[in-house]
């Protein structure tokens, strides 16, 4: 009984960030904010990518926000600060994921008339997000060459559900021992949909053709 119980409250959370989730996108929308989602695991280089991004796209005029998640403190909040766009920082305290009600209210803060790109980093963590959509019209998700050549197939729920799937750190692949086919291999097998994008954020790889990706090149 006691089980059945905790099911159907998890089922009810669920359903209630999914409707919640759509709200926020209904929102996104119709200021036409194109939000993008992105998740890795701690160190992957989320944060960097998005630097990267946010300086080329600002060069082209396009306006750049952030919510910045982590599960304490506010080191990506500054970094993103010091690019002088809009930054909210959202920290989760014990949960490994952000949810879409966090997300509505650090929405709430956002002058969305004044946005056209809006990134969200996910806390570092490729295992609970995949239970939480946040409203966002695509999921990027990064791995890195550091982590190993198995972390696409270990992730099959969140490669499954992602847009793009960025290959970070290439220049130390060969250091590393790590060939960046295995981690392209397991993609296609796992996420025939998903775009690969072989990035190093360090020295600007790749940014471009995930730009494009994202078709904002
Ligand atoms: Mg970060």
């Amino acid at each position: 009984m006691h089980q059945v119980k905790d099911v159907e409250l998890g089922a009810d959370i669920l359903a209630a960030n999914r409707k919640m989730a759509e709200e926020n996108s209904r929102h996104l929308k119709k200021h036409q904010i194109k939000c993008i989602d992105v998740l890795g695991a701690i160190g992957s280089g989320k944060t960097l990518i998005i630097e990267k991004l946010i300086e080329i796209l600002k060069k082209r005029g396009i306006r750049c926000g952030v919510i910045a998640g982590d599960v304490a403190g506010d080191d990506d909040y500054q970094r993103f600060k010091g690019h002088r766009v809009p930054v909210i920082n959202l920290n989760t305290g014990k949960e490994c994921h952000l949810d879409a009600h966090l997300v509505s209210h650090a929405l709430e803060k956002l002058d969305m008339g004044k946005l056209d790109v809006l990134f969200i980093e996910n806390v570092g963590n490729l295992v609970c997000p995949a239970d939480f959509p946040l409203g966002s019209e695509l999921t990027v998700t990064i791995v890195s060459v550091t982590e190993g050549d198995d972390m696409i197939r270990k992730h099959p729920v969140l490669m499954g559900m992602s847009d793009i799937i960025v290959v970070n750190k290439v220049s130390l692949a060969k250091i590393m021992r790590v060939d960046t086919r295995v981690l392209e291999k397991d993609a296609a097998r796992i996420a025939p949909h998903t775009s690969v994008i072989l990035t190093d954020a360090v020295t600007g790889t790749g940014m471009e053709e995930l730009l494009r990706a994202m078709k904002l090149g």
